[in-house]
């Protein structure tokens, strides 16, 4: 609960210019939130909002 993915232009122009904290490389819009394409930690998106935050992000 809580997690919704809000998929409006806003979110996809946000995610041209987000990167993973941890290894700075792109992130893509998953089901489950954001994938870094390089270590695959996945960031939460709650409310439309991404939380690009290494101690929020889960491995898959
Ligand atoms: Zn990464």
């Amino acid at each position: 609960m809580g997690k919704r993915i809000s998929a409006g232009n806003n979110l996809e122009r946000l995610i041209e210019k987000l990167a993973c904290p941890v290894c700075k490389t792109k992130v893509e819009l998953i089901s489950s939130g954001l994938r870094c394409t390089k270590c695959r930690r996945v960031y939460p998106v709650i409310d439309g909002i991404p939380v690009m935050l290494v101690e929020e992000a889960r491995s898959e």
